[in-house]
Order: structure tokens, then sequence, then C-alpha cells
């Protein structure tokens, strides 16, 4: 039986395709988007423009690709930043010495690093505690929070936050939520829907899905917020280049397409791992044995590729089975056409300290997978054989 998940209101693809790219703004009238490599464009008089000035300030390529990613989020605003880790360092900026932050525990593995040893040299310390567990995530506020961050599925370990109650904590004193989105995407998660102020992307993810760019967006309804962060893209510098802008719109045209493709693979390569007996436990949403499966149905459109799995044995194993697989590539990230594999203890999640990663459950066991665009059978198959040769060991 398929989950039931949230439905897809109408109209998605078409935003994907269209949102921003009218081609009556260009004088050419030119269907796709222009790569405008100018950093400077001619004023009528001084300080009297087009729209534009110089490249970093605004380029209307990553005009485009802005506009489209507010649409498709719901939102009034978008903005993109050199990096996914550019945009989160956009929103830390808000802050000032002495505001505090909690976190999401088991987030991202550079966003962790980036609180704990840059942004924490600047006088904001952060908690990093379980967003599922609401009583212990709003026992974490302080008189001097200012933001809540959190990532939902979490990474590795694809807990799943409620965003409405979190919103509702926020809400209630006047803290910023920020969602880190990356995982599921504008198509089956929309953050901003649900009470959050700020949506954070790493599009170098599923939003681009080729793997061939690097940048970070953010999404948000709020005049003031947006304010600030455009300020911010503008005096800090962290703007993506105008041909990246051009190959993520690109990208986003085939979301819905990808996003459907890889929640199919997914849900049948998790399937084909629950009933393997060299797996131990499989972390998948849209799987009825996940603790969240139920919140996950009433807050998503459904569910992408990446999940993780604990696999029988222990680092001999784990390495073994990875070694031996041939289609999924042994490589960091997500997100991409291609099917990836790695292990988080010693490769995405190798910064986050020791005794964290033990009582968060990151071990050496614990696998993720990225399910790409091949044909599932092929990918089952490439687990299958694996799995095989590691049970002989
Ligand atoms: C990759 C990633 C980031 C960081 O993005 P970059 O584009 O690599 O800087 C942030 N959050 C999540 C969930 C990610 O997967």
């Amino acid at each position: 039986m398929e989950p039931n998940f949230r439905e897809q209101p109408k109209g998605f693809a078409t935003k994907a395709i269209h949102a921003g790219q009218d081609p009556s703004q260009w004088s050419s009238k030119c269907i796709v988007t222009p790569i405008s490599l100018s950093t400077t464009f001619k004023q009528r008089s001084p300080g009297e423009h087009e729209g534009y000035e110089y490249s970093r300030s605004g380029n209307p390529t990553r005009n485009v690709l802005e506009k489209c990613l507010a649409s498709l989020d719901g939102a009034r605003y978008g903005l993109t930043f050199s990096s996914g880790l550019g945009a989160e360092m956009a929103v830390f900026s808000m802050l000032s010495n002495g505001d505090h932050v909690v976190v999401a525990d088991d987030v991202y593995g550079g966003t962790g690093r980036l609180l704990r040893q840059v942004i924490s040299r600047l006088g904001i310390q952060s908690n990093f505690v379980d967003p599922t567990d609401l009583l212990a995530f709003e026992s974490a506020f302080q008189s001097n929070t200012k933001l809540v961050w959190i990532e939902t599925p979490t990474n590795p370990l694809i807990k799943v936050a409620d965003i409405e109650a979190i919103s509702k904590l926020c809400r209630k004193r006047n803290v910023v939520l920020a969602v880190d989105n990356t995982f599921l995407t504008s198509y089956f998660q929309r953050p901003l829907e649900l009470g959050a102020d700020l949506v954070c992307y790493s599009l170098t993810k599923y939003m681009n899905g080729h793997s061939d760019v690097v940048m970070g967006g953010i999404t948000t309804n709020s005049d003031d917020l947006f304010g600030q962060l455009k300020f911010l893209q503008n005096a800090t510098g962290i703007v993506p280049s105008p041909f990246d802008c051009y190959q993520v719109n690109r990208g986003l045209k085939t979301l819905p397409l990808r996003m459907e493709q890889h929640q199919k693979s997914s849900i049948a390569v998790a399937k084909f791992l629950e009933a393997h007996p060299f797996v131990e436990k499989v972390l998948h949403p849209a799987l009825a044995s996940h603790p969240q499966h139920q919140l996950t149905l009433k807050q998503t459109y459904g569910y992408s590729g990446v999940f993780s799995f604990y696999i029988k044995g222990g680092l001999r194993h784990s390495k073994a089975f990875l070694q031996n697989l041939k289609i999924f590539a042994l490589a960091e990230s997500l997100g991409g056409y291609e099917s990836l594999a790695e292990l988080p203890l010693i490769m995405t999640h190798a910064s986050v300290p020791e005794e964290e990663r033990e009582k968060l459950g990151i071990n050496d066991s614990l696998i993720r997978l990225s399910v790409g665009l091949e044909d599932v059978e092929d990918l089952i198959q490439d687990l299958e054989c694996s799995l095989l040769k590691v049970m002989s060991l």
C-alpha cells in the first residue's frame, strides 16, 4: 500500500517551469533565461538605474532564480547564496553577541560545526536538543533565545520534527524559526505553510539535482527578515555566480518529476532492506516502522531518496559493504540523479563530537543512502550482491 501523504495542490510543476521566467522581461523575448555575466550596469544618471547597478547587489539571472524559489515555497521572497552554509551564515549573522540559538541535535554536520566552531566565537551560544522531544526542546529556550534552527528529517538519523508544534513554541516567545528543508525540497515539504519564518536550502542537493552546483537559498514571507538577509547577502558577499543560477534554474524545471521517482525508488529500496536478514534496522519515514511515520504523513507531501539503515556486524562489515557496491558510489552529498552511499561516522558527521555521536546513534554500522534515478531493480540488485558478500565475512 502506498503511504497516504498530504495531497499536493495542482500548479507546482507550472511554477517550477515559469515563475520569474516571463520572456517579455528580456529585450530579445528569449524563452530560456539568459546568463547575465556583466558585473556592472549602465546608469541613467548618478544613482539612477534600471534595477541593477553591481552584480553582487543584484543580477538578472539570479533574480529569476530567486523569484522561482520564492514561488515554489509559496513565499513572498527568495534569496540565493554561494552555498548552503553561506545561506546559514547569513541567517546566523542576523544575531548579536549574547544571543542564544536552540538547534535540533542531529543537524547537518557542517551546521553544527559552523555554530560550535565559528558562531560561538562571536559570543552566540547554541544548545543542541532532540527536536522530537517537544518538552526537552521547549525547556532549552532561554530569555536570550533569538533563533531556533531545525532540520527535518534530521541527518543522518532521519528523525522527523513537528514543524507546526515547534513554530507555536517560537511564536509564543517571538523567536525566529528556521527550517533546513534540503532533504525534502519545496515539492515535498513547505515549512512556511506550517508556521516557519525562514526556509533554508542547500540547493546543491535535490533542488539543483545534478550534482554540478554548490549553492544555498532562503525563502521567507517576512519583510523584516528579508530586508536583513538581503542586506547581509550584499554586505558579506556570499553570492552565487550567474552561471550557477542558470544551472539551478534549469534543474528546478524537473524537480517534481525527479522527486516522484526518488520517492518511489527509495520506498522500494527501503522495503527491500527492511526485509533483509543482514539489516538491523531501516530509518525511513514512509515506512510504518518509523516512529514519526504519522507525523510525516501529516506534514509532508511525500518523501525523498535519502534514508539510513543499520547493517548487522561492525565497521568491518559496513566498510566492506560500501566498498563492494558497484552502482551506488561511495561518496558524501545527496540529492543528485546518481545513487550514493556513505558512512556518516567517518564521512559527513566526523566533525560531530564523539560523545554526541554516541548519544545520537551515529555508529560504525549506520549507513546513509541517497537513492538516485537509476532503474530501481539495478539498485536493489547492487545492494543485495554487496550484502551477500558481507554476510559471509
Ligand atoms: C549539504 C547540506 C548543507 C550545506 O550545504 P552546502 O551547499 O554544502 O554548503 C546544509 N544542510 C543540509 C541538510 C545539507 O545536506
